[in-house]
């Protein structure tokens, strides 16, 4: 009773003491919650070093690949693979890029199907652990969006649970409702030995999807999204070999 007494008074005396200390109790939690986070992404993050990854920004040369409202794919692909090249070498990762300029790697005269088995041989011939390949979506109807994971019909398991984790990352941080389109038919992943998938960062047929193509806070935010699927892909598998 007179605890209780000494209790109340001290809560009537200092209203301010109790914000105080409400308000410390709320940081803190925040500040552990966050520091988890980090802890977690640190730890995938971490998955990443000694990594063999090819990333493929598709098309180049003459091929320009599919355009709309201005935006043409070899162009925003070669943006978003730059940044995740970037992301990747931070973490420790070894980043084989299939071209890094306007070119196509395989140079001219220009056969695509050749260009697609040039760039399959290069991540072959490093024994690369992955592969990805970038691309933006065209389609009929202006409705479509959204970055969406492409793997081929006969693909690996490993291929499936990597597009599965890009795609849950592309929700997380762009907020697309896409799903892993699982029944594709795609050369350069039929070529490749190791885990393969494509990545259709999105529609240029869309008008605002097409504006934020262009924009290099978003084309970060894809690159972010891959990153993410890569790191936790790693994180959850063995150990490099
Ligand atoms: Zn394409």
């Amino acid at each position: 009773m007179r605890r209780a007494t000494v209790v109340l008074h001290a809560f009537h005396c200092s209203p301010f003491m109790v914000v105080f200390i409400a308000g410390m109790l709320v940081l803190l939690a925040f500040g552990v919650e966050a520091g988890v986070q980090d802890l977690r992404l640190q730890f995938a993050a971490d998955a990443l070093a000694g990594r063999t990854i090819v990333v493929d920004a598709g098309h180049g040369g003459i091929d320009p690949g599919a355009a709309g409202h201005g935006v043409v794919e070899r162009e925003v692909v070669l943006a978003v693979a730059q940044d995740l090249r970037q992301l990747l070498a931070r973490a420790g990762a070894r980043v084989i890029m299939t071209r890094t300029g306007r070119e196509a790697p395989s140079g001219k005269p220009f056969r695509q199907r050749r260009d697609l088995a040039h760039r399959a041989q290069l991540a072959n011939a490093a024994g690369a652990d992955v592969l990805v390949s970038i691309h933006a979506n065209y389609f009929s109807h202006p409705g479509q969006q959204g970055a969406q994971v492409f793997v081929n019909r006969a693909a690996l398991p490993q291929s499936r649970r990597l597009a599965e984790l890009i795609q849950q990352a592309f929700r997380e941080v762009t907020g697309s409702r896409r799903q892993v389109v699982t029944g594709a038919d795609i050369f350069l992943l039929k070529k490749a030995r190791m885990p393969a998938v494509t990545v259709e960062i999105g529609f240029l047929s869309h008008p605002a999807e097409a504006r934020d193509l262009l924009d290099p806070a978003y084309q970060n935010k894809l690159a972010w999204g891959v990153f993410l699927g890569l790191a936790r892909y790693f994180a959850e598998g063995a150990a490099p070999g």
